[in-house]
Parts: structure tokens; C-alpha cells; sequence
């Protein structure tokens, strides 16, 4: 703070354009004393010309001026070098965008501050004088931008949300009694292609004092752990955009594994294939073979295909990669290249495949269209795909396995077939309890209840006895849809089981 106190001082005191031109005119004197001896009057005259002493003299000046402005440039960048200190994230690395959300809870954080302490000078005391030459120069954080993510609900609406992150600009924030300037720049001719797509180029500098430097550390610390905490216990969906993956919406609250009710042992089996999997990284590389396995699931819709594997993901701590085989304009190459570049820890969902079998039929739809581009052929042949040493766990569904051809359930593409049928009797009887088991009831009244509505589904035609693993006509979709709308009510739930009746509605 010293050296930043002299560099001011030296800037204000005027230099005084006498005391110049005089040191400039002994200088000229004492340069014509020393020729005069061996070469005759002519400097001594132009000297003493006043026209050319004022010349001189002003450019001397002029030259004296401009080196001190070098100087004074020159000691400022000293002092910024030996003072400052700046850190440089560029978009390219993964730090950018939690720091960015650091920077936003920590105004907010400030801000909640400010108001619950009334005055912002409150900590002004405790500041140094570099400190409060920063803070001078602090306006509050103005620049915001905003950032919208579109998220999907497992209904179908669409939510946004929006977030303000600081904008492009300069900023300054207090953390922990020193003050930093931030500076968020974009390059306007420069674009980074990134995950999602091409986004201008922009880094953000972070300047603070030198003694302050130890704070960076801390800032970055704290992003990351906000960062991780944003995805704690979620699970981080990325859908196929482009050429490339990227993140849909925030990421989701796991869905508990508990909470998809599969037939008996089916859950069991899956998990633990699939841990046995994550296990033998080892024993796949030993050999040479590709270390992937797919898994096909197949069955009427709402039976829980899709609610499982992002169960499953959770479980596993995964985050899933989904892609809708059926979706427009996605080809062959297009599948190809996204089943190469799969984010680390994902497990990838291939939706609705039969699609891909579609095609191979029929080429045109009515429209003239060429219908969703991936074929069959180019299905298998990004299921086969270049073989790496990354891991990569694909989950196949289609409601129509009779579509499908035997050629995609081979070691490699397909390792596991699982069926996901319409509700057994055990289904329905685990699914009630996991709305009913908590109602305010004792346990011989609950199991009253459920065998009374378990008895009317036979009645009504939709199951035929009450053996565990007796199909239902139903969905597990189509119960939940029933126990929802009769949310802590099993009467309303009993009353109303004829909706699931596969006939005619009694009167
Ligand atoms: P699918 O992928 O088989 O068409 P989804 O997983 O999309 O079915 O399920 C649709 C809805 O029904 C979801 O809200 C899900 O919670 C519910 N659901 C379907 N099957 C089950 C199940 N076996 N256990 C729990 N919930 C289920």
C-alpha cells in the first residue's frame, strides 16, 4: 500500500517547466563552453538567441514530459505487478461456470448482509488503505445476465428457469475483507465450440491485492463445492443436440430406486448385473474385449422402462445420456458419432429403437419425408461402433419387441433382456403400500384395505386371482395415475376400481 501511496503522490506533485529549461539552458552553456574553445562563437551565439534557447528548452521539455509519462506508466506496472495479482479462467474450463454461480450467491449472500446490518461501513475500518482505493472504485454488482434452462417434467409440461449470473463487464465483490475485481470478457470474433454448441469466447480476470492472494484458493474451493452440491444427489440428463450432448434443464432429484416397483427379483438382477459390470473393468481390458453392455427393456408403455433406468442412474450415481430413436433428423452418423463421445459416468437410454426398424420398411412417410434417419443397419452399426476403453452402459426400449430383429440381441449389443409387463398382483399390492402404508390406520384396517381393493380388481376383470405373479390388464402407470388422485385416501382408491376394468363401465 505504500508504494501504491508514493506512485500517487509522485503523479500530483507538478514538475516545473522553469526548473526544466533552466537544468536544459546549463546544459546548452556548459556544451558551448566545451566547443567554444577549439571552434569560434557560433554556439555561444546561438545560445544566447533567445529563439533558440526557447526551443530547445521546449523540447527538452517535451522529451522530459514524455519520459515521465513512461515512468509513471512504467512504475504502474510495477506496482500492478508487484501489488496485483489476477487469476484468467476462459470458458473452456469447467471452473467458468461454477465460479460464475459462486459470484451470484455470494452478492446475494452480501446483499442479505448489508440489509440485515444496515450500513455497509460497518467493515470499512477494518479495510487497509489499498483496500479502500479498490473499494472506491466498487460500484455494486450492475451487470447481470440471465441464463434460462428448460427443463422437461416427467409429464411432459415444460418448466424454465431462469438465473442471473454476472454479466460481461467489470465487477467487484467483497469476500472476507478484501475486495477483487472481476472482468468478464467476450470476445466478439472469437467463438469456442463447446458441449451444446458454439458460444462466443470469454474469459473473466480476478484481480486483488498480492497479500490477498490466498484467497483465490478459498473462492475456488467454495465454487467447486457449490458446484458439487448443485448435483448432489441429483441425476444430470443430457439429451442429444447437434453433434453433441448436452445438459437438459438442472439437474433432477434422484428418483429412489424403491420407488419403481418391479415384478419380484427383476430390480435384483439388473443391479446386479450391472454392478458386476462397473466391476470388471479389469477383466474386460485383460482380454481385449470392448468393456460395454447393453441391456433391452420392452413392454407396453407405462410400465416403467424409463422411470427405471433413471432410477438406476441415481442409484449408480450416473448421470443419463437420452436420445429418442424415433426423433427427426437424427442419422445415422448422427447416432454414431453420439454413442463415441458419451459423458464420463452416464449411462445412455436409445429410446423407442423400433423406430430404427421402421425405417427399414418404410423409407417416405406420406409427407414425402424420409422419416427419423437412423436405420436399422446404422443402428447395429453404432451399437458395434469403434471399440474404446471407456465404459458404456446402453439401455435399449421399445414397446414393440416384435419389431425388433434378432440380429440386435447378440453379446456386445444386447447382453440382457428384461420384459416390463402390465402390473402382477405382487406389483400392485407393493405400489399400495407405498401410498397407503403410511395412512393413519392400524395395520390389520390397512390390510383390510388392500385386500378389499385387490379382491375388487378380480371382480372386475382386471386380475384374474390374487397370485403374485398373475398379470393384471393394467399399467403400473395407469394404478399410479389412480392412487394419485386418491392421495391418502384408499376408500376413494377401493370406490373407484372399476376405472380399471378392461370391459365395459358397469352401471
Ligand atoms: P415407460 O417408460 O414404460 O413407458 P414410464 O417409466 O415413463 O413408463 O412411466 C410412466 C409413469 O408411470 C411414471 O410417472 C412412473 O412413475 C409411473 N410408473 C410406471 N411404471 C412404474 C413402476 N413399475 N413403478 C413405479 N412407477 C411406475
Amino acid at each position: 500500500s505504500d508504494a501504491a501511496t508514493t506512485i500517487v503522490q509522485h503523479g500530483s506533485t507538478p514538475v516545473s517547466a522553469d526548473a526544466l529549461i533552466g537544468t536544459k539552458q546549463d546544459l546548452a552553456k556548459q556544451l558551448s563552453t566545451s566547443t567554444n574553445t577549439s571552434d569560434g562563437g557560433i554556439i555561444s551565439q546561438l545560445t544566447s538567441n533567445p529563439f533558440f534557447t526557447a526551443g530547445f528548452g521546449l523540447a527538452g521539455l517535451g522529451a522530459l514530459a514524455a519520459f515521465g509519462q513512461r515512468g509513471v506508466r512504467r512504475a504502474a506496472g510495477l506496482v500492478r505487478q508487484r501489488l496485483l495479482v489476477d487469476v484468467e479462467i476462459s470458458i473452456k474450463d469447467e471452473s467458468y461456470g461454477w465460479f460464475l454461480l459462486w459470484m451470484t450467491q455470494h452478492e446475494k449472500r452480501q446483499l442479505m448482509l448489508r440489509t440485515a446490518q444496515g450500513t455497509p461501513k460497518a467493515t470499512a475500518s477494518t479495510l487497509s488503505l489499498g483496500q479502500r482505493m479498490l473499494q472506491r472504485l466498487t460500484p455494486r454488482m450492475r451487470h447481470l445476465a440471465v441464463e434460462t434452462s428448460k427443463l422437461e417434467l416427467p409429464n411432459g409440461a415444460i418448466t424454465t428457469h431462469t438465473t442471473l449470473i454476472p454479466g460481461p463487464g467489470q465487477h467487484f465483490i467483497h469476500y472476507n475483507g478484501t475486495i477483487i475485481h472481476v472482468n468478464r470478457q467476450r470476445e466478439a470474433n472469437r467463438t469456442e465450440m463447446l458441449q451444446g454448441g458454439s458460444r462466443p469466447f470469454e474469459t473473466t480476470t480476478l484481480t486483488t491485492l498480492y497479500r490477498d492472494r490466498f484467497v483465490f484458493e478459498s473462492i475456488f474451493r467454495e465454487a467447486n463445492q457449490l458446484a458439487v452440491e448443485a448435483v448432489e444427489g441429483k441425476t444430470v440428463i443430457y439429451t442429444a443436440r447437434g453433434v453433441t450432448w448436452e445438459k437438459f434443464g438442472h439437474p433432477r432429484q434422484k428418483r429412489p430406486l424403491d420407488s419403481v416397483i418391479l415384478e419380484k427379483g427383476v430390480k435384483e438382477r439388473i443391479v446386479a448385473d450391472i454392478q458386476d459390470f462397473i466391476a470388471s473393468h479389469k477383466w474386460y481390458a485383460d482380454r481385449g474385449v470392448p468393456y460395454r453392455r447393453g441391456y433391452l427393456l420392452y413392454g407396453p408403455p407405462g410400465t416403467g422402462k424409463s422411470s427405471f433406468i433413471q432410477a438406476l442412474a441415481g442409484y449408480l450415481d450416473y448421470g443419463i445420456a437420452i436420445i429418442n430413436l424415433s426423433e427427426r433428423g437424427l442419422t445415422d452418423d448422427r447416432l454414431n458419432h453420439l454413442l463415441t463421445i458419451i459423458p464420463q459416468r452416464t449411462l445412455v437410454l436409445l429410446e423407442d429403437v423400433d423406430a430404427a426398424y421402421n425405417n427399414r420398411r418404410q423409407k417416405i412417410d406420406s409427407d414425402g419425408y424420409a422419416g427419423a434417419n437412423v436405420t436399422f443397419s446404422g443402428l447395429l452399426n453404432a451399437l458395434d461402433g469403434v471399440a474404446s476403453a471407456e465404459e458404456r452402459m446402453l439401455f435399449l426400449t421399445t414397446n414393440h419387441i416384435e419389431r425388433l430383429d434378432e440380429a440386435l440381441v447378440r453379446p456386445g449389443r444386447v447382453d440382457m433382456t428384461v420384459r416390463l409387463g402390465n402390473a402382477t398382483a405382487y406389483q400392485i399390492s407393493a405400489l399400495w403400500d407405498r401410498f397407503y402404508g403410511d395412512i393413519d390406520a392400524d395395520e390389520a384396517t390397512k390390510q383390510e384395505k388392500k385386500s378389499l381393493f385387490m379382491t375388487r380388481l378380480v371382480k372386475y376383470g382386471a386380475l384374474a386371482n390374487l397370485e403374485d405373479h398373475t398379470p393384471s390388464s393394467t399399467s403400473t402407470a395407469a394404478l399410479q395415475g389412480l392412487f394419485l388422485y386418491n392421495k391418502g385416501n384408499p376408500d376413494g382408491a377401493i370406490d373407484m376400481v372399476w376405472q380399471l376394468s378392461p370391459g365395459e363401465m358397469p352401471n
